[in-house]
């Protein structure tokens, strides 16, 4: 027994009371086909407002490898990983999400990979053909300009679903960031690094949580993680508009001096003044962004507060 290794299933779980039975179902039947392996599977209920944890603490009665944790509130699903990520012991671990998008088929040939020497298996999406067509072109569009603006190249459509093994845990648990962009994280990390494609399938019961406004928080919170681009292509805007004026102003003065002065320049001077100030304005935002999350970084404030645990040996 002792010498079978632990694999870690690590699943947030947000008003996800619909989905909870037939994740367990479908689960139990992957796990049963696996028997190289032990399994524990971390469940955090990320403040849910349903009946999650009714039916997790149900499920985790006819299933000792089950293990909650409650947070005190609703953290996110990043800050609900790493609190899975935290309280996960097995050698290796892998985050999926509760509504099955995340083909469970697929832990069978991470495990393999694993086996044969990988240190983190990515799963990536070939086909998200059950995602709206929006979704599917914004997430594009922000792959290519974040791998644009980053020095951490971040995979096309690899989503948080993934095999990491102790040592790659560990060092991502060194990173100490309060704002959490976790796809990021977890490609600084590096590491041996393999790939599985699969197709995306729709969820299997409830709805989407990530709303438009929240992607776009998201994808912001992407780029200021790991670029200083948008911050510094203000020097180089500043500058080139700079030399134009610059250029602008010897041509109005020879003028002025040659011809005289021109009354007329209402147009020009308002157009100008507007531009410079909107210009000023979407910098000022931009440095605002970055100073937003300095100022909650250096609270040191804990990425979620557990309220309490639930499974193994502190069953209540
Ligand atoms: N989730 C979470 N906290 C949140 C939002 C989502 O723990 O604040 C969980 C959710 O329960 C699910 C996973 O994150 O297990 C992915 O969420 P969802 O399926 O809504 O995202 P999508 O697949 O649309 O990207
Ligand atoms: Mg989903």
């Amino acid at each position: 027994m002792q010498a079978s290794p632990v694999v870690s299933l690590v699943v947030p779980f947000y008003n996800e009371g619909a989905a909870v039975e037939a994740f367990f179902e479908t689960i139990a039947s992957t796990l049963a086909s696996i028997n190289t392996v032990a399994f524990e599977i971390v469940c955090i209920d990320d403040g849910s407002k349903d009946d999650t944890l009714i039916r997790l603490l149900a499920a985790s009665r006819s299933d000792p490898r089950v293990k909650i944790i409650e947070l005190s509130r609703n953290f996110g699903k990043e800050a609900a990983l790493t609190a899975g990520l935290d309280a996960a012991v097995g050698d290796a671990v892998i985050p999926m999400d509760a509504d099955l998008q995340d083909p469970p088929g697929l832990i069978i040939k991470m495990i393999e990979k694993w086996r044969l020497g990988a240190d983190v298996v990515l799963a990536r999406r070939i086909d998200r053909h059950s995602d709206s067509i929006a979704k599917r072109g914004t997430a594009n569009l922000f792959y290519k300009i974040h791998n644009r603006v980053s020095h951490v190249e971040i995979p096309n459509n690899v989503g948080d679903f993934r095999l990491m093994n102790r040592a790659s845990v560990d060092a991502l648990k060194l990173l100490p960031e309060r704002q959490r962009f976790m796809k990021g994280m977890f490609a600084w990390i590096g590491f041996r690094t393999e790939v599985l494609d699969y197709t995306r399938p729709a969820r299997a019961a409830g709805s989407s949580k990530f709303t438009g406004w929240k992607l776009w928080n998201f994808a912001l919170e992407g780029f200021t993680s790991f670029s200083s681009v948008p911050l510094r292509i203000w020097t180089y805007i500043g500058s080139f508009s700079t030399l134009l004026t610059l250029v602008y102003l010897i041509f109005i003065v020879t003028r002025t001096l040659i011809y005289g002065i021109d009354v007329p320049g209402y147009a020009s001077l308002l157009v100008s003044i507007l531009f410079f100030g909107s210009l000023q304005l979407l910098s000022v935002g931009i440095l605002g962004e970055y100073i937003g999350r300095i100022y909650t970084e250096s609270k040191q404030r804990p990425v979620y507060i557990v309220r309490q645990i639930y499974g193994g040996s502190r069953e209540p």
